[in-house]
């Protein structure tokens, strides 16, 4: 069946052509796409076709082999393409720009069913963790597009973009990240090269096909990988790259700057992020809220979950603490083309450390829920729950990305904002209270980036809530993917006559 998207959309056109023109023409104003609303039946007929195809989707092994950059000269040659080609794309201009980059929105929406399908087959992503992923890329191209414009309408001042950007985004968000770092310095008037991650290969190249068939030019957009490890530190350390963003953990981002001085690196890093539930708190909805944010796509997100603080009687709360633990262990794991499954698989077998998270218990803690190996392939872990986590303890302070969630207590909100403030990484937060003045208080003093009450702490949704961390959770701090800031990061600001 055809997707009967429509319906469920604010768009009343469905022509591209006339949509491309609404929006060039300002009849069309930016608005957070919304996500494929299951309830539809035809939606649901939708899925499951794309269901259908998944298991046997292509994977994107050759085509890592097809963009590799082989040699330190086919890598000089990619930068020197990427720098020539600025020229033309700045000289384009910021109106024309944005026409190609809502057209790029657009194509992504067209493409949503193969996007989901690729997102599944290659990544493990379950339909609805994929398709808030597709929504979140489409907000980035439109309001990228628009904001560019606005950039260039600032009077006094001339905006200079970076001529090239390098993008190295993870495979957690194969879609929506690179999106998100790639529209922004094509809109801001740079050449970008995109390196996706080998394990999402497909998943970049079906977006960068995108960004092609709505006009952003081969030389303006490459898309390569890097035949070894000496390769990809050269790219990360030539000095014609003028911006290098990077979403990956904190120690990559450390190796990358080891290899240039003065990298001008924009990264978001590592988190270890908590939710606290105080006595004050819709219980029902904390702990559909904690589930969510822990579990989703395995907890293979930054943003998510993998502590949460109980406050004073909740510790206790037999009624929060008995849904908890029903909830975790009623979701059903399985590979995403399986219409049953809620929660994926692992995108590879666990390394080191998330094993280590995955069996191992430090001193005082239990398993409420303990984690299983669910088949050979390695990759399918059964949810886990940790009660008992020690303040100051191994599991308080590691990132496992993976999908357990620990247990903490604390007797006041103040405690409770301690103990997740000392951690080193500060990427999202969480707070179930509705007691106002414990969330001015929590408001004041907790430390993370992004930071959500009474509601989930992934997912953030551009423009309304730009995405980005603090302390070790982000370097280059203060510019937001989805925000405004992080468009004027993609260049510099000179002196200019005033405009006419
Ligand atoms: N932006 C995503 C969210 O808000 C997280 C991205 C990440 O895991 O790096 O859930």
């Amino acid at each position: 069946p055809a997707p009967h998207r429509v319906q469920n959309r604010q768009v009343q056109d469905p022509e591209l052509g006339a949509r491309v023109a609404g929006f060039a023409d300002g009849t069309t104003k930016f608005f957070n796409t919304p996500d494929t609303d299951p309830d539809l039946a035809q939606n649901r007929a939708w899925g499951r076709e794309i269901l259908s195809k998944m298991q046997d989707s292509p994977l994107g092994k050759d085509l890592v082999k097809g963009n590799t950059l082989n040699s330190a000269g086919e890598l000089d040659e990619a930068i020197a393409m990427g720098v020539d080609a600025a020229a033309g794309w700045q000289q384009l201009g910021s109106a024309e720009r944005a026409q190609i980059l809502h057209r790029a929105g657009l194509l992504f929406e067209e493409r949503r069913a193969t996007l989901l399908e690729v997102l599944g087959s290659e990544c493990g992503k379950t339909i609805d963790q994929g398709d808030v992923e597709v929504s979140e890329a489409i907000d980035f191209a439109h309001y990228y597009a628009e904001l560019g414009r606005e950039l260039d309408a600032v009077d006094g001042a001339q905006f200079v973009p970076s001529k090239l950007t390098v993008v190295t985004p993870p495979w957690n968000f194969p879609m929506a990240i690179p999106a998100g770092s790639t529209l922004s310095a094509l809109a801001a008037g740079s050449a970008v090269i995109i390196k996706p991650a080998t394990q999402a290969a497909r998943v970049g190249a079906v977006m960068v096909q995108c960004l092609w068939d709505a006009g952003v030019p081969k030389d303006v957009l490459q898309l390569v990988f890097v035949g070894d490890r000496s390769l990809g530190q050269q790219l990360v350390a030539d000095e014609r790259v003028d911006r290098l963003i990077l979403t990956g953990g904190y120690e990559t981002a450390e190796l990358f700057r080891s290899f240039r001085k003065d990298l001008p690196l924009l990264a978001e890093t590592s988190g270890k992020n908590a939710i606290i539930v105080t006595p004050n708190a819709d219980l029902d909805l904390a702990a559909r809220d904690v589930v969510a944010s822990a579990f989703g796509h395995a907890g293979q997100k930054c943003s998510a979950a993998s502590l949460v603080v109980l406050v004073g009687s909740v510790a206790e709360s037999r009624r929060f603490n008995n849904q908890l633990i029903d909830a975790v262990k009623s979701l059903k794991v399985g590979y995403p083309w399986n219409p049953e499954s809620q929660m994926g698989p692992l995108i590879g077998e666990p390394g080191e450390k998330l094993k280590r998270g995955l069996t191992t218990l430090g001193a005082g803690e239990r398993w409420a829920i303990e984690p299983k190996q669910l088949d050979d392939s390695g990759k399918l872990y059964s949810p886990g729950v940790r009660y008992g986590v020690a303040r100051g303890s191994e599991y308080h302070k590691t990132e496992y990305f993976g999908p357990i969630l620990g247990v903490m207590t604390a007797d006041t909100l103040e405690e409770a904002v301690e103990i997740v403030n000392e951690v080193d990484y500060g990427l999202t937060s969480g707070l179930h209270s509705l007691d106002s003045a414990e969330m001015g208080y929590w408001l004041e003093n907790i430390q993370a980036g992004n930071i959500y009450a009474n509601r989930g702490i992934t997912g953030a949704i551009v423009q309304r809530q730009p995405f980005g961390g603090w302390k070790k959770s982000a370097i280059g701090a203060g510019t937001k993917a989805g925000g405004p800031n992080y468009l004027v990061g993609m260049g510099s600001w000179t002196d200019a006559p005033a405009k006419q």
